[in-house]
């Protein structure tokens, strides 16, 4: 056994060095097409101190390390792309270590998954503004904050960064730093600005500048009441133009915008009578009888006959109002109202029905691109992906590959997700999520490589669609580009020597905001480089 195997036992204890292949080969495979390498150990601590400990040991032998939350990253990320990696697992990371209800924040370990936060502070009536990204039941808080991503909660409240009070970060040298008045000697994590926001660092950095072991959240007490909102349009345009007019206007708690491929799909999904009173149990308990019997009354018609769909939910005393006032600049777009029933569902059971989200009616398995535009500049990129997708349109239907969008936005930030469906093998990870009795219908699919491989063509004609028109991008690992995409060689710079005075040997998450170089030739040769 090598050195570096027996010190990592040492410190964690043999139990959590995975070295069978099929561990190591689980850990490492994201939701993505690209391919990649296999990690040399996976290693699962339990305590901030053993992860400072494992992260000096991995770093004083010169491999590198990877980090992985909930695994549900459909952009690489955190797989590995290089030899002699080492993956860190979280998912014992786990605990919530302090609510304060007096002072309005929560502290977790990174490893923590939405759901379980949700599940704790609502317990005292308390909400994180971020409610958490649908993959919530699996998605940690160090991964949504590592990527900065957009939830439910977010019309209004922003992306995950705008609720986070500080963070704690284990360094490639083993040290622990704590940001904002957390950082101070005697400091408690609630307030993010002491002298410079440190915190911002490490929000959106995918994990380049170490690695988060605790963060600390805002909370709010969750707001009565919760009203939703659906319109239907006959268009894009108009839907589009509602969606950014009510954004801008600060009216949505959430946004969701549905093209006519996804509309059509949601209505052909089998709920058992089982799954559909459960849902109906929690509508009910969440949003009233009313909202239960709106849902019912509506069947499995309520997206018949719209095109396009754009579903919102309204928060707080002024609810009642705002909602008026989206239904009416709905109307001025030519929408129409139907029944709620998608944000009615969403919000009584956010993490629920994964299967529902992670594959299609059919088994369908998917992956998404997206970029975020100035809400003035929605329409225009919109009318981009759907020029692509015809573009394609052959190449499309002769792969069996369905294409839809959706739109979303995040205060004033508009955002698009064009989303690819195909029949192919399901894959370990995505059966891990669901569990296997969903997948058992499709459990002999085969490989469809040439799907796969329009697939990733169409991705990558999107992102570079995105970039070259100004889009910019939440997950920044190594898929989308970053410092190519810088306005100067100052920004560049800057980052560089940060992460080289945090990670001199870039050894932590190398490939993140392109670091690694794979995108990137090396910045001494002139240009905006890393
Ligand atoms: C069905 C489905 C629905 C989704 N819905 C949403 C959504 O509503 N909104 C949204 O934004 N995204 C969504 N996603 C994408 C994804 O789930 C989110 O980005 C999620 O926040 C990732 O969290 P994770 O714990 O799975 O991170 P991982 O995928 O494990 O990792 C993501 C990145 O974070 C880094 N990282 C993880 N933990 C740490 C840490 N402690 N310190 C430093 N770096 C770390 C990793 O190295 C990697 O670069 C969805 C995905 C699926 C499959």
């Amino acid at each position: 056994m090598e050195t570096l195997e027996k010190n990592l036992r040492r410190i964690v204890g043999d139990e959590f060095v995975l070295v069978e292949p099929a561990a190591r080969e689980f850990y490492s495979a994201d939701l993505s097409l690209e391919e990649a390498e296999v990690a040399k150990f996976v290693v699962q601590p339990g305590t901030a101190d053993e992860l400072a400990k494992v992260v000096k040991t991995v770093t004083d032998a010169k491999h590198a390390l990877s980090v992985r939350g909930g695994g549900t990253s459909y952009t690489p990320c955190f797989a590995p792309r290089r030899d002699n990696t080492v993956l860190l697992d979280l998912h014992r990371l786990n605990r919530i270590v302090e609510i304060s209800c007096s002072d309005r924040y929560v502290v977790v370990e990174s490893g923590c998954t939405w759901q379980a936060l949700n599940e704790a502070v609502g317990k005292v009536g308390l909400r994180v503004p971020h409610i958490g990204p649908v993959s919530g039941r699996w998605a940690t808080i160090g991964g949504t904050v590592a990527q900065n991503g957009i939830s439910l909660g977010s019309g209004k409240e922003g992306t995950i960064a705008e609720s986070v009070l500080g963070v704690e970060v284990v360094l490639a040298d083993g040290r622990l730093l704590r940001t904002g008045s957390w950082g101070h000697r005697e400091g408690r994590p609630y307030h993010r600005y002491f002298g410079p926001d440190l915190t911002g660092l490490f929000i959106g950095d995918s994990g380049a500048f170490g690695i988060k072991t605790r963060i600390s959240l805002r909370l709010v007490d969750v707001p009565k009441p919760v009203l939703c909102l659906s319109a239907g349009f006959d268009a894009m345009e108009p839907m589009v133009r509602a969606q950014t007019e009510i954004a801008r206007r600060g009216l949505a708690a959430d946004s969701y915008g549905f093209d006519p491929v996804r509309n059509a799909s949601i209505g052909k999904y089998t709920v058992s009578p089982r799954e559909g009173l459960a849902t109906l149990a929690r509508v009910a308990v969440h949003q009233g009888l009313r909202a239960a019997f709106t849902s019912v009354r509506a069947g499995r018609s309520f997206l018949g006959g719209v095109a396009y769909s754009l579903h919102m939910s309204f928060e707080g005393t002024g609810a009642e109002a705002t909602r008026k006032q989206a239904l009416a600049i709905c109307r001025q777009h030519n929408g129409i109202k139907i029944p709620e029933v998608v944000p009615t569902a969403l919000r009584a059971d956010t993490f629920g029905g994964l299967e529902h989200v992670l594959l299609g009616p059919d088994g369908e398995v998917w992956v998404a691109v997206h970029c975020c535009v100035p809400l003035s500049e929605a329409v225009a990129m919109v009318r981009r992906v759907q020029d692509c997708f015809n573009e394609r349109q052959n190449r499309l239907e002769q792969n069996g590959i369905s294409a839809s969008f959706f739109t979303s936005h995040a205060r004033n930030v508009f955002f698009i997700e064009p989303v690819f469906w195909w029949k192919d093998r399901i894959d370990p990870l995505r059966r891990h999520f669901v569990g296997a009795p969903a997948t058992a219908p499709w459990a002999d699919r085969e490989e469809n490589i040439s799907a796969r491989q329009e697939v990733r063509v169409i991705c990558a004609a999107l992102r570079d669609r995105f970039a070259r028109h100004g889009g910019h991008f939440i997950q920044p690992g190594c898929y989308y580009p970053y410092s190519e995409n810088l306005s100067d060689t100052a920004t560049g710079d800057v980052l560089s020597v940060i992460k080289d005075s945090l990670d001199p040997q870039r050894l932590i998450s190398p490939m993140a905001l392109g670091f690694g170089g794979a995108r990137l030739p090396d910045h001494r040769q002139g240009g905006k480089r890393l």
